[in-house]
């Protein structure tokens, strides 16, 4: 029902800006959160929240506040034009392209650093599956985990499983990010 990697492989090839098999991967490690080998340029950015929808906008400030308890990274509000990250809904007509994806991440890298991060929440899903707040807040945590580069972890104990719903950030995906920041861009972790 839920197919969280389309947005990332979407945005690949969409875009057209980063190569495949490009970068050296540093290796396995079933006990971090894997990672891409985009990033931002250090542990911290600026976002601007987009939906005109009062729970919505509360769901990412939630989602914000959790990961910035965790001291990986940071996120810091920024003015709607210059914010690196656009934290969004889609709208119901926006919502039929999203197909079954109840979240969905797009960035935009030059070297493989982000430049502009999209990630947008799908609310019409959301009610068709009945999802509850804190399975919606789940998602969002889920997206931002994509916004700083974190990539899908297999084990269903990670916020980034790729069909999460009821879990929250775990010590995996903290690591994951501490770990992705320590390590150059370009390089990735599977
Ligand atoms: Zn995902």
């Amino acid at each position: 029902m839920t197919s969280w990697y389309r947005g990332i492989i979407t945005a690949l090839v969409a875009l057209g800006l980063i190569g495949t098999g490009t970068g050296s991967v540093v290796g396995h490690a079933a006990s971090t959160t894997p990672f891409g080998p985009e990033r931002f340029t250090s542990n911290h950015a600026t976002y601007v929240i987009t939906t005109r929808s009062t729970y919505y906008r509360r769901i990412w400030e939630s989602a914000i506040s959790a990961w910035n308890k965790t001291g990986a990274f940071h996120f810091r509000a920024g003015s709607k034009s210059r914010a690196q990250i656009v934290l969004g809904t889609a709208s119901g007509s926006e919502a039929t392209t999203m197909g079954g994806d109840v979240g969905l991440t797009d960035f935009r890298a030059v070297g493989d650093y982000f430049v502009k991060v999209d990630a947008t929440l799908n609310p019409t899903l959301f009610d068709e599956y009945d999802y509850s707040r804190s399975d919606d807040l789940h998602v969002a945590e889920h997206e931002l985990g994509h916004t700083m580069g974190l990539a899908h972890n297999p084990s269903k104990n990670s916020v980034m499983y790729y069909r999460n719903r009821s879990v929250g950030i775990q010590k995996v995906d903290i690591k994951g990010v501490i770990l992705r920041y320590k390590t150059p861009a370009g390089q990735s972790l599977s």
